[in-house]
């Protein structure tokens, strides 16, 4: 039988992006005493166009958002733009319009693809951290931590992008490149206004314990970039009395060991004590070496390691011996006190020095358990030997010891150290926040005040970049009056980093339109923690350690209780195609709209959340979406071949149909469909296997189209279609939310499907059928048993430990291990 009303996606599609539009259906706050739930993705830049990567992100948000908006929770699923940003001003530079007028192109034209994708957004919460209404409240931050100190200015060896022309923290400095434009980085002695994240490592390094729904590895680089050691500080005296060298050291109990000294050439000593001038000039040369080339020879082989003898000695606190002091191209000045002391016994570096340079080598660690060891070199903890009165203590209690000992006499402590360094957020560019301070000769660094705000970015500006920060280049900008004296006096000419911007973003849709604070504290205890965020692994340690770093900062400053703003965060996987990853520079990129235009969004968004988990790679196929655009065409035609079965009789709620909901209760599909609600409800709610749920909806659908002739020939199976037909909609509105709006009203329901309860199972009628676990007994199968399935761990281990065969091969020994692969599988180790 042709279809008379044919799938005809664009209009339907176009309908509903009006009508939720026009009922502001999925606008935030509109009823109160529900509980709520913050939905968010990472915000985009507006670089033109929507990405498949956007469309991903942003679809696995959709889905959990709309699901919990039917599940009855009071939704916030808000939309901005990190708008700030270099290729706005290269687009300047190069095309010759304005930053501002193409970042505001950008976004009008994104915001258009966005709403053809069906989001449900709360377009009445949107922000863009380019208009001063945003980045007043960046400059507001910006005083309220330079009064408190945590934000200071000094002059630093920065690092440079020589190609964006401006400085980069040390978080965007990746493989020595930029992380922007993978130029290869340099170093620069620049002042710069840094923010004391150092003052919060501690907190930082700590909070990751209460992220428990992270992922691991997400988790470990935040550890490890944070890097928090425990060692010691020595200071050894030089044997001239004139100061003396600071070191850390995790291994104080080598110290007996410490042969010599070295110096980064970066050390400020480093220029006092080397004498010789054409020694001096060698120093001079590694200094001036790109960070690159100095971490390649300093991590690479043999050959690399250089040093100079600077004739100079220091003494070892400990010994009270003289030992010489090196300066060499393989210590770092970043980590550490860029200095160490050289233990060659313990350590592959020193060792590898002190062999080249003919330097003493003395063991002062040997294993506990006199082991054999490989080299000659002994990297472990062990017996000290040969140190004095620590001899024949062991590492751990020597290094209290040692450490008490220092402090006693006062040359050194016990000392944590981490690897996170202060955040430089000064950038010589154009399109950022103006860094709200000025500079008077006679009252030095002075904010501008409160009442002042916001610093205005200038329209007319020189946006080259050569010679210094564009804002420079307009002299009605920085000559000013100082606020203090009234003085002569010039502004701050660099701006923000942006990532200064991305830091708070998500407070500020709480009250976007506060004009008295960056947000009203009253909204951000309404909705904050974010519940659910997503967004790319790539920001799992510059974006997301400045946003925790920034919402302690806001919680000390009175404007928050919470400590970490993303409790959940789900990083989700790449879109690649033909094997790479989908990008301009690989030539595979697959353009949303034209997916759009040709099999419509809820095809595009389905396929998206289908073909892979969100934390897995996605491999774009287009065979793959028409395979879920078919899909979609056969609900469409089902419901037109069966609408007399299909449509509410009378336009009754979609709740009723109690008596023959019932009589339906013995059909295999009622436990089929109870079974679907159920699998659905905790794929998307409790495990995020947004995929697993889209096969489930497909599977039920197909149950539905089987069973249907059969079904259709009494009353009560008529209205158990009708039910599962509607509950099947349900389920499938969060993923192509349009096409299921269209057969939900055409089926007479009155109401968006957006608002509808979500389906409720029968506990009893979706139990899923019992499964059989196998025992091992040390890798070997023992038994079998059958157990309801999604037992939880303990309560399977239990059983399987309980089976009379098992307990022969055990024996009432208390089993060293016990594996568990729920609904499969349990090993016993004895
Ligand atoms: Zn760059
Ligand atoms: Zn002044």
């Amino acid at each position: 039988m042709p279809v008379k009303d044919p799938y005809v996606f664009p209009q339907i599609e176009k309908k509903w992006q009006r009508i939720w539009e026009e009922q502001q259906t999925f606008k935030a706050g509109e009823e109160s005493g529900k509980e709520k739930c913050y939905c968010l993705e990472m915000y985009p830049y507006p670089s033109g166009r929507i990405h498949m990567g956007h469309v991903r992100n942003f679809s696995i948000v959709d889905v959990i958002s709309r699901f919990k908006v039917m599940q009855g929770l009071e939704v916030l699923h808000p939309i901005g733009w990190d708008a700030f940003g270099m290729p706005a001003e290269n687009a300047a530079i190069e095309q010759g319009i304005h930053p501002r007028e193409w970042t505001l192109g950008n976004i009008e034209h994104m915001k258009a693809q966005l709403k053809n994708m069906g989001f449900s957004y709360d377009w009445s919460r949107e922000i863009a951290t380019c208009l001063p209404g945003y980045y007043i409240w960046n400059q507001w931050i910006f005083l309220q931590l330079l009064e408190r100190g945590l934000a200071y200015r000094k002059k630093s060896q920065v690092n440079w992008c020589p190609s964006c022309q401006t400085v980069l923290a040390n978080e965007q400095v990746v493989n020595d490149g930029c992380w922007r434009c993978d130029t290869q980085v340099s170093m620069k002695h620049m002042e710069q206004w840094f923010l004391k994240i150092t003052d919060y490592a501690e907190e930082l390094l700590t909070g990751l314990e209460q992220l428990r729904n992270w992922p691991e590895h997400v988790l470990v680089m935040q550890r490890n970039w944070i890097g928090r050691s425990t060692g010691g500080q020595v200071t050894f005296p030089l044997a001239d009395g004139r100061g003396g060298i600071e070191v850390f050291t995790t291994r104080v109990d080598t110290i007996y060991g410490a042969t010599f000294m070295v110096l980064s050439p970066e050390h400020p000593l480093s220029d006092q004590l080397v004498e010789d001038p054409a020694d001096r000039s060698k120093v001079k040369t590694w200094i001036e070496q790109s960070r690159a080339e100095l971490k390649m020879k300093a991590e690479a082989g043999e050959t690399a390691k250089e040093g100079i003898d600077t004739h100079k000695k220091a003494v070892n606190p400990f010994t009270g011996e003289e030992i010489p002091i090196w300066v060499a191209n393989y210590v770092l000045m970043e980590y550490g006190t860029g200095a160490i002391m050289a233990v060659p016994a313990h350590d592959e570096r020193d060792h590898e020095f002190a062999c080249r340079y003919g330097l003493p080598i003395r063991e002062v660690v040997v294993p506990e358990s006199g082991e054999p060891y490989e080299d000659g070199i002994f990297h472990g903890y062990g017996a000290l030997v040969d140190s004095g009165p620590f001899s024949g203590l062991m590492s751990a209690e020597a290094m209290d010891k040692m450490a008490e000992y220092a402090h006693e006499k006062g040359f050194g402590h016990k000392q944590v150290q981490y690897r996170l360094r202060d955040w430089g957020i000064s950038r010589q560019r154009y399109w950022g926040t103006p860094i709200p301070v000025i500079y008077c000769e006679t009252c030095d660094v002075v904010g501008v005040p409160y009442e002042d705000l916001p610093v205005t970015l200038p329209e007319e500006v020189d946006f080259s970049g050569e010679d210094g920060s564009p804002l420079g280049s307009n002299r009605d900008f920085v000559e000013t009056q100082c606020p203090r004296c009234g003085g002569r006096a010039r502004r701050e000419t660099d701006t923000m980093d942006t990532f200064f911007d991305s830091s708070w973003y998500y407070f500020r849709y709480c009250s976007p339109d506060s004009d008295r604070l960056p947000f009203e504290p009253s909204q951000a205890k309404e909705w904050m923690p974010v519940d659910v965020y997503v967004g790319g692994v790539e920001h799992a340690i510059l974006h997301l350690i400045y946003a925790r770093f920034f919402c302690k900062l806001l919680r000390d400053l009175g404007l928050t209780d919470i400590d970490e703003p993303f409790p959940f965060y789900l990083s989700q996987g790449m879109v690649t195609k033909d094997g790479a990853k989908m990008s301009k520079s690989k030539g595979n990129v697959v353009d949303p709209d034209e997916m759009i235009t040709k099999y419509g969004a809820d095809a595009t968004r389905l396929f998206m959340l289908f073909a892979s988990p969100p934390e897995k790679e996605f491999a774009w196929d287009e065979k793959g979406i028409e395979g879920t655009s078919r899909f979609l065409h056969r609900i469409w035609k089902f419901y037109h071949e069966s609408a007399d079965i299909l449509d509410i009789p009378d336009h009754k709620s979609d709740e009723g149909g109690g008596a023959e909901r019932d009589a339906a209760a013995a059909y295999p599909l009622r436990v089929k469909l109870h079974q679907t609600i159920k699998k659905v409800t905790d794929d998307i709610g409790k495990r995020y296997h947004l995929n697993t749920a889209v096969s489930s909806i497909m599977e039920l659908f197909n149950r539905i189209r089987r069973d249907a002739p059969e079904l259709m020939v009494a009353e009560e199976g008529r209205a158990l279609i009708r039910e599962a037909f509607g509950t099947l909609l349900q389920l499938l509105s969060p993923f192509a939310p349009f096409i299921t709006e269209e057969l939900w009203e055409k089926s007479g329901h009155g109401s968006v499907i957006a608002k509808s309860t979500w389906p409720r199972f029968d506990p009893e009628l979706a139990r899923e059928e019992k499964v059989t676990v196998v025992v091992q007994v040390n890798g070997k199968v023992r038994a079998k048993f059958e157990a309801d399935p999604d037992l939880p761990e303990d309560e399977i281990k239990r059983l399987a430990l309980e089976l009379d065969r098992i307990q022969g091969f055990v024996g009432g020994r208390e089993p060293r291990k016990v594996i568990c692969i729920p609904n499969k599988l349990v090993n016993i180790v004895v």
